[in-house]
Parts: C-alpha cells; sequence; structure tokens
C-alpha cells in the first residue's frame, strides 16, 4: 500500500505537529508502531477517569466540531450520554465532501489507529456500544487502512466486547457513501445508513435525541474526535492553552489553487490567513492574490487586503466569511470570478437532494441569473442581481437543511465583498 503523497502534507514530521504528528511518520498498518509513538495512552487515561470525567476534560477543553459548524463537542457528547434510553450509537462523519477540503483523508490515510482509538474513547463517554464510520465513498485507500486497522485492534482486544479487559464493549462498522454530497449531511447519513434514501430530516429533533435508528447519536467529525487524543494525553488546560480563548487548538487547513506548495497545514487557531499562505509558499512568481475562498462552497470570499484576518471560528465571523471545514482556496487575478462562481452553483443545483422546494427550485434558478450574468456587468447585471439576491434570501431563511442555506453564500459574499459583476 502506497504511502501519504509527501506532496499533501507539506509539514510532515515538523516538531510541534499535533493532530498531524504521526502522519508520514508511523507505518499506518502497523498497531506497535501506533503504540510505539504514544497510541492508546489516551484511552487508557479515559478508561482511568470514567465516562463523565471524560466529557468534563472536552468540555474544559473547550473543543469545537471541525467538520463546518462549530457546535461544541462536550455539549454533544454530554447531551447524548445524558438520554435515558439504553441504546446509544456513535457516528464518525468521514464522508468528506466539501469542495477544497481533503484533511480528514490524510488523517485516515496516514493515522488510521488513531481514529479507532478516538471512537473507543468517544463511544466509551456517552454510553455506546457500536459506532459507525460513515466513510466517503471515493476514499478506497482510506477504507483500506481502516478496514486493516479496526481488524488488528479486534484482534487485540482494542474493540471487541471487552475493550482493554475494562468491560466496556465497542465496535466498529464502516460504512461507505456513494458520491452523493447531501449524505455527509448528519441526518442524511442515519438515512443511508438505515438502508434509506440519502435526505436529511428535519431537525430538531437533534441526533443526541433521536439519531441513528431513532436512538441517541452523537455524530462528530473526524478531525474533531482526533482532538480527543491530545485532550486526554496532556489535559484540558494543556489543550487549551492553544489557539484563542473561543477556538481553542489547532486547525488543519486545506490550502489548494495557486499557491506554490498546496497541501494539509495544522497550525494554532489565531495565527492569521497571511502566515498561512506564507507557509505554503505564496503565490508563484508573477501572479497577484486576487481574492481566498474559506469555507469552501457554502463559504466566504477575502480580498488580497485583508489577510491579516485571523483564522478563528470567531474572527472569520466577525469579518463576514467563515472557517468552515478549513477549505483555502486562493485565486489570482487570472481566475475569471462569474466561471468560478457558476461552478459553485452548478455544484449546488447538482448535489440538492431536491426533497424542498427553496432548494430544489432556487439552486436552479441561481444557476441560470449566473449564466445570464457572467458577461454583463453594471446596469445589465442589476436585475439578476436583485433577483440572486431575492432566490438567496428564500433558500437561506426556508431550506431544510445546511445545503439549501448555504447554497448563496459565496455569490453574495463576490457580490457584496469582491464587487462581482459592478
Ligand atoms: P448545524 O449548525 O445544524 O449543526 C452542527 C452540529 O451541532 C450538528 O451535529 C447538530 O446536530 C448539532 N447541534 C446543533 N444545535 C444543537 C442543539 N441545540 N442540541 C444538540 N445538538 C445540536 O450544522 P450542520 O448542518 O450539521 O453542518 C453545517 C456545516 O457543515 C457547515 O458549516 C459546513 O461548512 C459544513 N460542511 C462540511 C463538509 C465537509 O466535507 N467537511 C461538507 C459540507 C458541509
Ligand atoms: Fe435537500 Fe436542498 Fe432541502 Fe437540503 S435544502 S433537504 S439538500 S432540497
Amino acid at each position: 500500500d502506497e504511502p501519504v503523497e509527501a506532496s499533501a502534507v507539506p509539514q510532515a514530521g515538523t516538531d510541534g505537529l499535533v493532530l498531524l504528528r504521526r502522519v508520514g511518520v508511523v507505518d499506518p498498518a502497523d498497531l506497535d508502531d501506533y503504540r510505539a509513538n504514544g497510541g492508546y495512552a489516551a484511552l487508557r487515561r479515559a478508561f482511568a477517569l470514567g465516562p463523565a470525567a471524560v466529557i468534563r476534560e472536552v468540555l474544559d477543553a473547550g473543543l469545537v466540531g471541525r467538520g463546518g459548524a462549530a457546535f461544541p463537542t462536550g455539549r454533544k457528547w454530554d447531551a447524548t450520554a445524558r438520554q435515558p434510553e439504553r441504546t446509544h450509537y456513535l457516528v464518525c462523519n468521514a464522508d468528506e465532501s466539501e469542495p477544497g477540503t481533503f484533511k480528514d483523508r490524510v488523517l485516515m490515510e496516514g493515522d488510521p489507529y488513531a481514529l479507532v482509538e478516538a471512537m473507543t474513547i468517544a463511544g466509551y463517554a456517552v454510553g455506546a456500544h457500536r459506532g459507525f464510520l460513515y466513510l466517503r465513498g471515493e476514499y478506497p485507500r482510506a477504507l483500506r487502512r481502516l478496514e486493516h486497522a479496526i481488524g488488528q485492534a479486534r484482534g487485540r482486544g482494542l474493540l471487541g466486547p471487552d475493550v482493554l479487559g475494562q468491560g466496556f464493549a465497542f465496535d466498529i462498522e464502516i460504512r461507505r457513501g456513494a458520491g452523493a454530497y447531501i449524505c455527509g449531511e448528519e441526518t442524511a447519513i442515519f438515512n443511508s445508513i438505515e438502508g434509506r434514501r440519502g435526505e436529511p430530516r428535519s431537525k430538531p429533533p437533534f441526533p443526541v435525541e433521536k439519531g441513528l435508528f431513532g436512538k441517541p447519536t452523537a455524530v462528530n467529525n473526524v478531525e474533531t474526535l482526533l482532538n480527543v487524543l491530545p485532550i486526554l494525553e496532556h489535559g484540558a488546560a494543556a489543550y487549551a492553552a492553544t489557539g484563542t480563548a473561543a477556538s481553542t487548538g489547532t486547525k488543519l487547513f486545506c490550502v489548494s489553487g495557486t499557491v506554490r506548495r498546496p497541501g494539509v497545514y495544522e497550525l494554532p487557531f489565531g495565527a492569521t490567513l497571511r502566515e498561512l499562505l506564507a507557509l505554503a509558499g505564496g503565490v508563484p512568481e508573477g501572479r497577484t492574490l486576487r481574492a481566498v475562498l474559506l469555507g469552501g462552497a457554502a463559504g466566504g470570499f477575502v480580498r488580497g487586503d485583508e489577510l491579516d484576518i485571523p483564522l478563528t471560528f470567531e474572527g472569520t465571523r466577525a469579518a463576514g466569511t467563515t472557517l468552515g471545514s478549513g477549505v483555502v482556496l486562493v485565486l489570482d487575478e487570472t481566475v475569471g470570478l462569474p466561471r468560478v462562481l457558476l461552478r459553485i452553483a452548478e455544484f449546488f443545483r447538482d448535489e440538492s437532494c431536491g426533497q424542498c422546494v427553496p432548494c430544489r427550485v432556487g439552486t436552479v434558478r441561481q444557476e441560470e441569473a449566473l449564466h445570464r450574468i457572467a458577461d454583463r456587468v453594471g446596469a445589465e447585471a442589476a436585475a439578476d442581481v436583485a433577483l440572486l439576491r431575492d432566490v438567496g434570501g428564500v433558500m437561506r431563511d426556508a431550506s431544510i437543511c445546511g445545503l439549501g442555506q448555504t447554497a448563496w453564500n459565496a455569490v453574495e459574499s463576490a457580490i457584496d465583498r469582491l464587487g462581482a459583476f459592478e
């Protein structure tokens, strides 16, 4: 099996990494190598603490979800653990599909045992004995490595009826997506695992109350779960000492577009976009940075004169954009913005599950309007810009799930912040 491509992790082997520390360093097919590099210390500490104290550590650490929405992980775990039903589930959302996002792939391919260990800790904390790993169908190498890691962990008593001889039963089942972006939405994952159409459910009720098979379920992104390991290894206070008060720890950023060294980078929250781009080698000679799309297709643009923006959830929100799942897509002056927006609109129209009218119709109308104004500016474009605002507002207010609610974000941001179509 081939190693993780070195080019995907330009920082591999660098001192000070937390989430990427083993990627490109350990053998992803060797449990003993994982253990020799600190593996399974966190699970042992979890067993020593007990489930309630594990949740307390995660709350105190200030960990928030890394899938994009930044919901406090400890609150999610606590709410799941408190539900009176006997059966609880854990779901790891590994259906990484946001355009420009490839961090979870790097983690799963490079450090698969870490995800197995982190899922076991999460299951222990929330009272789940079964964990489902919902994996993006287009990640065959991650599938092979995770299957191997789960099999080895089972064979060595790290999964199964009596994990580490501690009387806790836990096992992991991998389910694969089949190429639909919407199947990464947490309630669509439940439908997909249950054998139904991968369509989102209305929330509330939230999964913590009524999730997979109608049971209380904690759903966490891959990167979120991997943060639990350093929290337990070093304690909540040490973890929270990195980053800012509202965004603790480190974050993986997926840098792509016009930069010299695209790839996955890990930085403490609070580093600036300028620092991240410098790490990625900056834009190539002879090119000028025009804008950076943060947060992916559902995100927003920042201009070339705004590179001192702090990379935190609160900092990007204050600047009118979002950190989302860590997409940093760099556009230079040669990139045609209308074409980029049209591509984003095509994507949402294509990926809308069609269940609710605002999104099903709105994504089509948005794409049509962008087609019409692709070559127009100023007065000629004004009527369609007004239509885009109208349709975008309805999608945001009336769509069932995040796809429809955010399908106009990037277009709105390009109009308001970059002056597209003026
Ligand atoms: P959301 O804000 O509805 O929910 C975030 C999480 O918090 C969910 O797990 C939800 O169940 C939970 N939650 C929210 N309120 C709760 C409450 N009161 N009680 C208990 N739990 C609660 O966001 P979402 O629709 O799940 O996700 C949207 C995000 O997904 C966007 O930010 C986007 O960036 C991201 N996204 C990521 C990818 C990717 O590939 N990583 C793809 C598409 C979208
Ligand atoms: Fe489906 Fe779009 Fe409605 Fe979400 S908002 S349920 S993707 S139609």
